[in-house]
């Protein structure tokens, strides 16, 4: 029995963990099995080649690893470092802080580069440290790609270009938590040396696999690497993809089952027509704000975040108590506003298996809730302003036509 009974579906609009389709409930509930049998090593064969594809890479070699985003974190760090080792990271919200303390107790040597909540990561500034850093004491440039605490997308395709201005060798290190399987993300286009995701985001599966995908260089990297490192040591995979068995220890038997179906409904959608789903549903909640007469947390269109929208309430309005009332009064899940930001921003996650009506259950929801709390929305104005958009833009589902 549900601890906290309300009748319908919750409405689970937090920027992961996120809702998980039917089809993968289903795919995982099943016993356990025994690892070393020979099904599941054939199981894992493809779905390691699999996982590729939404990497967008077919040079990189992924590791699937019990763990959550924070450990993906550790191992594409531990794996291609050594302590005092030069990164340049970028602060631009929550998520990145929390990575750049991970650095720091790691015992890099972090060159911080910061800006305001609200604006993606300072270019011009990894520019000018590239330029000056003509004797390559900079091992690793590490950057969020969609800050989940403010709703900012930064531009992976610029700081590669950056890179190879310089003709600078660092490492280039992507956390794709919030990002991979929902916006454009191209490892090996953009030359990506690790990238990572969390199974509770965008992939839409309970949470509990981190997935890191390292590139040629970066698994060079890791032959000298000195991070202490255990759990997360990336040979210990190598050596038991070599004896075709793949697992260092126990893996969770349900939840390769359920990357095996997650992963069959994207490509059945099509990664490219995800990506573009998650456009409208990012469009549409944006317009929404927009009609509320409210403010989005990011700053500019460049950095507009298709899985998630931070919403700036007014000042006398506590975004706790919209998150609360959400919860409470209409079995919606909103997500809080963290740290620099608490009680000033709520956030609308819109990532992983939803669909537009969802979504428009959701925008009506917050319309209710910002009546509540004595903000002057006019009921029906962000919803009808998100279905004017997507009435024009909603393909028809290519299975049905
Ligand atoms: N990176 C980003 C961008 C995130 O949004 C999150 C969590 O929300 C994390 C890392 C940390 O992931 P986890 O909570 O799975 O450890």
């Amino acid at each position: 029995m549900d601890n906290v009974y309300a009748p319908g579906k919750n409405h689970l609009f937090v920027p992961g963990p996120v809702n998980i389709p039917d089809p993968v409930i289903r795919a995982m509930s099943r016993n356990n099995e025994d690892y070393r049998s020979p099904a599941v090593p054939a199981l894992t064969k493809i779905l390691l080649e699999d996982v590729k594809k939404i990497f967008k890479t077919t040079t990189g070699t992924p590791f699937m690893i019990p763990t959550t985003g924070t450990g993906a974190w550790e191992s594409a760090l531990t794996n291609t470092l050594s302590p005092g080792d030069r990164t340049v990271s970028f602060l631009i919200g929550q998520f990145s802080l929390l990575w750049i303390d991970q650095q720091q107790r790691l015992k890099f040597n972090v060159d911080v580069v910061e800006s305001e909540w609200g604006q993606g990561a300072n270019l011009d500034i990894l520019a000018s440290k590239l330029a000056e850093d003509t004797a390559h004491t900079i091992k690793a440039v590490c950057i969020v790609h969609n800050e989940t605490a403010t709703g900012v997308t930064n531009n992976l395709a610029a700081v590669r270009k950056i890179l190879d201005h310089y003709g600078h060798p660092a490492l280039f290190l992507v956390d794709g938590v919030s990002s991979i399987c929902a916006l454009d993300f191209r490892m090996d286009e953009w030359g990506i040396d690790v990238a990572l995701t969390g199974s509770q985001k965008a992939l839409s599966l309970p949470t509990g696999m981190g997935i890191v995908c390292a590139s040629p260089k970066a698994l060079e990297a890791s032959k000298t690497a000195k991070s202490v490192r255990v759990f997360f040591d990336w040979n210990d995979y190598l050596r038991f993809y070599k004896m075709g068995t793949y697992w260092p220890y126990t893996p969770s038997i349900q939840l390769l089952y359920g990357l095996r179906a997650a992963l069959d409904l994207i490509f059945e959608e099509g990664l490219d027509n995800v990506i573009a789903r998650h456009n409208r549903l990012g469009t549409a909640t944006r317009l929404a704000v927009e009609a509320w007469g409210l403010k989005n947390c990011t700053q500019k269109e460049e950095w507009f975040s298709d899985t998630v929208t931070a919403v700036v309430v007014p000042p006398y309005l506590d975004s706790v108590e919209i998150v609360r009332r959400a919860w409470q009064r209409y079995n919606l899940s909103l997500g809080l506003g963290l740290n620099k930001v608490a009680g000033k921003v709520f956030r609308i996650g819109h990532l992983g298996n939803l669909n537009e009506l969802q979504l428009l259950g959701c925008l009506a929801g917050v319309e209710m809730i910002l009546k509540d709390v004595g903000y002057p929305v006019k009921l029906g104005s962000g919803v009808a302003a998100a279905c004017a958009y997507l009435q024009n833009n909603i393909p028809m589902i290519p299975s049905r036509i």
